[in-house]
């Protein structure tokens, strides 16, 4: 079955769950989007209301924060894939509760098997809890102690780096944290850069293979 088609079937299934109570209260269901090619896989909390009613993920005042973000690191939405631990909203915005996270996981782990993405971002407690002790098999220890740090975890017999930050969310209205969130996106941008030599910076400037083909490069180096 190709990509497409694959992900297709994905949503159908959580359209269609009833593994835990959430999908009682959701308007829509939120599986996430982005390009099911993506070297980059962000895995947030749960949708919120603006999510909810749209059915799209991180569309809310954290979801600007979050294109900014990847913006600023010369990523679009489209260059990544977006989900969430929980794919229906939790009543009143409250947290996931564990049983949930574990009954949408089945969810969670076909959309990254899909995309199988080489970093796997996490943003938040509830993400970084997810992937740490229900994929690395490590205790997590809280996002203060673990954000910034870069571990390896085989996905179906392929290496994936993690890199856990802060929610979006939590960095709205902190500027401290906005800085960690930023000086994390940076350790993100230099992942990348080592995943992809193709990607070079000349002249202090990033240059993309896009940016061979239209010439711009060419004359940036004469
Ligand atoms: N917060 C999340 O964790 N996910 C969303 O989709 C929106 C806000």
């Amino acid at each position: 079955m190709g990509k497409d088609a694959e992900w297709r079937e994905i949503v159908k299934a959580i359209e269609e769950c009833r593994a835990c109570p959430l999908h009682r209260f959701r308007r829509n269901p939120v599986p996430g989007e982005g390009s099911l090619n993506a070297q980059v896989l962000f895995l947030g909390e749960a949708p919120g209301r603006r999510e909810d009613e749209t059915g799209r993920p991180f569309v809310g005042a954290a979801g600007k924060l979050l294109d900014e973000l990847l913006q600023e690191i010369g990523l679009r939405r489209g260059d990544v894939f977006i989900t969430n631990v929980v794919k229906c909203r939790p009543p009143n915005n409250r947290d996931p509760k564990p049983e949930e996270v574990e009954a949408c996981s089945i969810h969670t782990l076909r959309i990254l098997r899909l995309v199988s993405p080489a970093v796997i971002v996490t943003l938040g407690n509830h993400s970084g809890r997810f992937v740490y002790e229900e994929l690395m098999g490590r205790s997590w220890r809280g996002v203060t102690r673990e954000r910034g740090r870069v571990h390896d975890l085989l996905l179906e017999g392929r290496k994936v780096k993690v890199l856990s930050t802060y929610h979006p969310a939590a960095a709205l209205y902190n500027p401290k944290l906005r800085d960690r969130l930023k000086d994390d996106f940076s350790t993100l941008r230099k992942l990348l850069d080592e995943l992809s030599p193709s990607r070079q910076n000349i002249n202090g400037k990033r240059v993309t293979i896009l940016d061979y083909i239209r010439g711009s490069a060419r004359n940036e180096e004469r």
